[in-house]
């Protein structure tokens, strides 16, 4: 039963465009804490490590890890907090604990909630979700295997230890600022970034993720990274970091919040697009019409929404093009249409030129 959990919870890591649910990144366990490390190489030979794997990889949703990675990362397993065992590249691993051990003199506490999943795991993971759900859940639900950054063992997901309680669950997490702040102003000297930054989820399709940091090996780019407060991708200069203007209108029918949980979900499509989005607005609250409703309705036959939510975009294509765009290319009143089931989350439908 706990594996089954478990094995749910790292399925749903990072997994963006679904449940509306934008950070998904730690595990459900709740068990007593339990202060033990174990230390076990997983790999032979040190000197592969220089033939070895490029820190600086970008892997997002549109780059997957780079061939070979998996035959030459060299990794360490540990026993966190609750008992799990987690695995971490070694150059992170040995990173994290300087990294731990300097908050810990400042009475700040954290264990590693996951770092590594292999390719195969994050497969294994979309097969059970298809076998239980169907391949179209799955596809939402589940990280695409391949396009993890968690693949990289680069990737660690930390969670706080607050008067010896494990405080692992998100929304948990989140209700301590004033530590993960802590937590962030240290991350560069050891050579590690914040990856999933507040409103820049249309660039790396996922919502802040203060738990999420990146092992980069190279402390002076970290801490430029860092102290510009920019993404991975802008600092690859595979991202325009120019901000999206957004307009959520004065509707009658939905909140802000509720607005801004659908467009979050476009925003994170658009990571996935390779194109730069530039605005983005709300049609208003006539788009919950019943012709849309049976439109979406009528083209997922498992679903049963009961509203619908349609947004407006505008964007440029990227200079080689797309399969389905032409390079270079202003685009504009590009439409989404997004929908929600009875006590569900904004999914999103369909899009184009409807
Ligand atoms: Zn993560």
């Amino acid at each position: 039963m706990k594996r089954k959990i478990k094995t749910t919870a790292a399925a749903l890591l990072c997994a963006a465009v679904s449940t509306g649910m934008l950070t998904a990144c730690t595990s459900s366990n709740t068990t007593a804490p339990q202060e033990q490390t174990t230390v076990s190489d997983s790999s032979a030979g040190s000197e592969e490590q220089a033939a070895g794997i490029d820190y600086m990889a970008l892997v997002n949703k549109l780059s997957p890890l780079p061939d070979n990675w998996e035959d030459n990362i060299e990794t360490i397993h540990m026993t966190n907090s609750i008992g799990d065992d987690v695995e971490v590249e070694k150059k992170a691993y040995d990173a994290y604990f300087e990294l731990k051990a300097e908050l810990e003199a400042e009475g700040v506490f954290v264990d590693l909630d996951s770092a590594r999943r292999s390719v195969a795991d994050q497969q294994r993971i979309m097969d059970e979700f298809t076998a239980e759900y169907g391949a179209d859940y799955a596809a939402k639900t589940v990280a695409t295997p391949g396009y993890s950054e968690h693949h990289t063992g680069l990737a660690l997901d930390l969670y706080l230890i607050i008067d010896g309680k494990d405080i692992t669950e998100n929304e948990d997490m989140v209700q301590y600022p004033e530590i993960w702040a802590k937590i962030h102003e240290k991350l560069a000297e050891h050579g590690f970034i914040l990856r999933y930054l507040d409103g820049k989820e249309y660039i790396t399709g996922y919502g802040y993720e203060p738990w999420h940091i990146r092992y980069i090996d190279n402390a002076d780019i970290a801490k430029e990274i860092m102290s510009k407060n920019i993404t991975f991708e802008e600092y690859l200069g595979k991202a325009s970091s120019e901000e999206v203007n957004i307009d959520l209108g004065n509707s009658q029918l939905y909140t802000k919040d509720e607005l801004k949980e659908a467009a979050v979900q476009v925003k994170c499509a658009f990571a996935g697009f390779g194109c730069e989005l530039k605005s983005l607005r709300y049609a208003g609250d006539e788009c919950n019409s019943p012709e849309n409703l049976e439109y979406v309705n009528s083209l997922d036959e498992d679903a049963n929404y009961v509203q619908v939510v349609e947004m407006f975009t505008d964007f440029h294509t990227p200079k080689e093009g797309t399969v389905v765009f032409e390079p270079d290319t202003d685009m504009n009143d590009y439409r989404w249409l997004l929908a929600r089931e009875q006590n569900g989350g904004w999914q999103i439908v369909t899009q184009g030129y409807l």
